[in-house]
């Protein structure tokens, strides 16, 4: 049985990656600092799977704690790469906290693959190293643009990082995955995303404001060349992203790659605007939104959408959830924490 080490595996991505991929038979050690989640996702994974993982709560910017966790693992045969501080407007308030947690990490990991022999790493990097491009869709050859905020430089830095050591160690072998907007909840309603605070995501603002926990959506501009002005996004259920997880996972594990790093943009293909995503919200759940038009937010880039054909024809996988499956279990989901205010720590 193949052992996974996954870091941030108690995430809103780690988890139902860890779910599916002890569905699938691997043997799985999650380490999580728990400081963008709860012990309680652990005991969540384990009734939705009847597996009892490993759980090693340890902060992985420390590099005695990720050298502890990778000599005491090394015989896994990869890690799934999920832990780092994700929030945009945090990173441009502290951004030496967002260096720190996501360069250390990263390097300290690498390191301990090479010295114990781990090989295989899939990293969790983000459509946001592409800024606005010039064409769409946007293929895996656009160039990167100037990060819009430390948190995306972190990733494009971390991408820059595991392509220098691919290429100077052809033992290590990695697949960085851009996700395009992650949203949705696993069909059980037991795990999803845990928002701190305000949500600044759409989805989670949206549900928050159809639950009655605040009063109104508003919608950052409709002014941008798209057919209602409102911003295009390519929307993805978080189910179909960890599937994928998987399969690059097992592409890695079979030796299937062309090269010993790649990536692959994950999305659905389809752009939506933050229009057509209220409209859905409301079909699928039958509550009314209360929304308002208000300036666009800084930063925003005005449309984006994955050219996904490289990651259905080489990893043999393709987003299957519509934005009505993402917008009913994102609102059954939201649901859930009503009756479990525990889980968001209040
Ligand atoms: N958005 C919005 N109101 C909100 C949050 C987001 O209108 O309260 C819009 C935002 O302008 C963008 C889209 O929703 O066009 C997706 O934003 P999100 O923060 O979820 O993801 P991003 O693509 O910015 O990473």
């Amino acid at each position: 049985m193949s052992k996974i080490i996954v870091t941030g595996g108690l995430g809103y991505i780690g988890s139902h990656t860890v779910v599916n991929l002890l569905e699938d038979g691997f043997d799985v050690v999650i380490v999580d600092d728990l400081s963008n989640s709860q012990h309680d996702i652990l005991r969540r994974i384990e009734t939705i799977t009847g597996k009892q993982p490993e759980f090693l709560q340890l902060d992985i910017s420390v590099r005695d704690n990720v050298m502890s966790v990778l000599r005491r693992h090394s015989d896994a045969d990869a890690i799934i790469h999920f832990a780092a501080s994700k929030a945009v407007g945090e990173s441009v308030e502290n951004p030496l906290l967002y260096y720190r947690n996501n360069l250390n990490s990263m390097i300290f990991l690498l390191e301990g693959m090479q010295e114990t022999g781990i090989p295989n790493m899939v990293f969790s990097s983000s459509c946001t190293v592409y800024g606005q491009p010039d064409k769409l869709p946007v293929t895996e050859s656009t160039p990167f643009r100037p990060a819009e905020s430390p948190y995306g430089n972190t990733k494009q830095i971390c991408e820059e990082i595991i392509r220098d050591v691919c290429n100077a160690n052809k033992n290590i072998q990695a697949i960085a995955l851009r996700y395009f907007n992650p949203v949705g909840a696993h069909d059980s309603h037991l795990i999803g995303e845990l928002p701190r605070g305000v949500p600044n995501n759409l989805v989670p603002y949206i549900t928050q404001t159809a639950a009655g926990i605040l009063p109104e959506l508003r919608i950052f501009g409709d002014d941008y060349d798209t057919p209602d002005g409102t911003p295009v996004r390519d929307y993805i259920h978080v189910v179909d992203l960890a599937i994928a997880h998987r399969v690059a996972l097992r592409r890695l594990l079979d030796r299937r790659q062309k090269n010993n790093y790649e990536y692959f943009n994950l999305g659905t293909g389809n752009g939506y605007t933050v229009l057509e995503v209220v409209k859905a919200f409301e079909k699928a759940t039958g509550v009314q939104l209360r929304y308002r038009i208000v300036a666009r937010r800084p930063g925003d880039v005005e449309k984006i959408w994955a050219d996904t054909t490289l990651a259905n024809r080489e990893l043999g996988w393709k987003a299957e959830r519509s934005l009505h499956d993402m917008m009913k279990s994102a609102w059954e989901w939201q649901l859930h924490l009503r009756d479990h205010p525990e889980l968001l720590g209040s």
